[in-house]
This record gives structure tokens, sequence and C-alpha cells, in this order.
């Protein structure tokens, strides 16, 4: 949607309808679920979290609504993943007030050269370099991501500055005790090769010694073509692959017939999480629901 017409529809509805109950608290508003959970965590009930991507939705396809446009015109601070994830806020950022304060949490990992790189995995929209974005699929450099948070919240409202360092490093310790239970679960797994629908656990394979041994969509949204198809069934059979991946935000219909050719069994892996999502509306929970399904065919 254009972003004029975007703007328009925001004063329009927001004129005709009041969605969100009004706490007087400072907003910050976040791309995604996980970075949601990392601001409730850092900041408590000081501030009101609003998440622009709705549970169950993909950041790879998404579009912003009106809606999308009035919680970041009324942030104190907005919260973006980076690296070409959530392209979509760049709109969005351009229709609200220059002193909105922005944190970019891929900003601390280029700095210390912990971005990996990817293959056109956002389509054309992108221009995130060939970086591939999902590094909050690693706790530790999620962890990172944490500290970047605190330290954006404490600028934007310095009042609570200790209040919010204080908390961070009480939730970093829970990731530091969550990475070393998934280093110990996945150390044990006897099958370390998978199949992943899009190439969200690369982060994640490589903290934990496992190989991403081929990807279903290399961009989420473009379907593959057969011959690729039976590429990836090849590459299943030659590793031994035990799972094939899918998501909860695509169809599962590759994923099934990849398995289905190569003897595979096809799980559940969910890179977002989501409020209301049972055993998966938490960072911590949804990290562990993953390793459990992981264990599920690769124990
Ligand atoms: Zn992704």
């Amino acid at each position: 949607m254009a972003l004029a017409l975007l703007v328009a529809l925001g004063a329009l509805s927001g004129g005709l309808t009041c969605e969100k109950e009004v706490t007087g608290k400072p907003v910050v508003v976040v791309t995604i679920f996980p970075l949601a959970d990392f601001v409730k965590n850092v900041a408590g009930d000081r501030v009101d979290v609003a998440t622009l991507l709705p549970s169950g939705a993909s950041p790879h396809t998404y579009e912003p609504t009106p809606g999308d446009v009035r919680d970041v015109a009324g942030a104190m601070l907005l919260v973006v993943s980076g690296a070409g994830l959530d392209f979509w806020v760049e709109d969005l950022k351009s229709a609200a007030s220059d002193s909105l304060a922005v944190l970019n949490t891929s900003a601390a990992l280029a700095e210390e050269g912990l971005l990996l790189s990817g293959d056109e995995h956002e389509g054309e929209e992108d221009d995130h370099g060939g970086v591939n974005p999902h590094y909050w699929l690693d706790p530790v450099l999620a962890q990172k991501q944490v500290e970047a948070i605190a330290a954006a919240l404490a600028a934007a409202d310095p009042d609570n500055a200790d209040f919010y360092e204080d908390n961070a490093a009480g939730y970093i310790d829970q990731l530091r005790s969550l990475d070393e239970e998934i280093a110990s679960e996945t150390r044990s797994f006897t099958s370390r090769e998978f199949i992943t629908f899009h190439p969200a656990w690369t982060y994640f394979a490589q903290r934990y010694g496992l190989v991403e041994a081929a990807v279903i969509e290399e961009s989420p949204g473009k379907e593959p073509s057969v011959e690729y198809i039976m590429h990836v069934v090849d590459v299943a059979r030659e590793h031994h692959v035990k799972a094939v991946f899918a998501e909860p935000q695509f169809s599962a219909k590759a994923a099934e017939a990849i398995a289905a050719d190569s003897g595979a069994r096809v799980l559940l892996l969910d890179p977002m999480g989501g409020e209301g999502l049972e055993g998966r509306d938490s960072y911590l929970a949804l990290m562990r629901y993953n390793v459990d399904q992981m264990a599920e065919a690769m124990a």
C-alpha cells in the first residue's frame, strides 16, 4: 500500500475508533514478538509494548496497516530487528516524527562482526546487503539484543535507567542458562543435520554444532521449483537427514513431500512465537519448544 494512503487511513480510523487502552505509560513499539518479550523483560510494567507483526504472520511477507502507522507515531521508542527482516518498517518510520528514537538491534551485532551472510533471503524489497537476519534464534546473540534494548530504554527514559539495567542483567542470566541447557541437550543429538523451511536456523545451527543441510525456500514466499525440491530430497537421502522442519507461518506441503520421499519426519519449528500461542508465548518457552521438536527426530 502506498505510504500516503496508509497515513491517511491511519488518521481516519484513528478518529473513528480507539482500539488501544490508554494507560498514560510510554509506548515502545517493536516489529516482532521475540523483541516484544525482550522489552517486557527489561521494562516490566514501566512501559506499554505494541508489536506490529501479528501472531502467525511472517515478517518476510508482512504489509503494514494504518494501525501500525498510529502505533509508531505515538511511540517513545521503536525497536527494529534489522538486517532486512522487518524492511517494511522503513515506510512507518518515515511517517513518524524526526524525534522518534529508533533502535536497530542488528547494529551492535554488525559492529562486532557477528552477522552471517544470507542469499537473497528477503526478496526484492530488501536492502540488507545479503545478511541473514535471524540472529535472535541464537540465545547468545539475543543477549546482545537485550543489552542494546536496555541501553536504548535508559536513553529514552533516563529516570528509570537503573531499573532497566538491573532487569536486563537478570534476564541475561536466564538467557545464559537457556544457552547452557540447549548446548547440553543438542550435544547428545545422534543426528546433526536437518532441513528447514527457510534459513531461519543458521545462527542456531552454528552455535550448537548442527548443520542446516538444505532449505526449502531461500526466500520465503517464493515457491521452489520441482527440480529444486528433488535436489533437496537427494540431500536428505545422502545426508541421512531425519528431520524436515516446516513452520507455522507457511504451508507444510513442500516439507511433507520431501519427507515422504526421503524417509525423514516432518516437525514444526517456530522462529516467531507470539502472544496467546500456548507454549510459545515467551522467548524462553519458544526456544525450549523448538529444541524439543528437534529432539523428537534428532536425539
Ligand atoms: Zn525468516
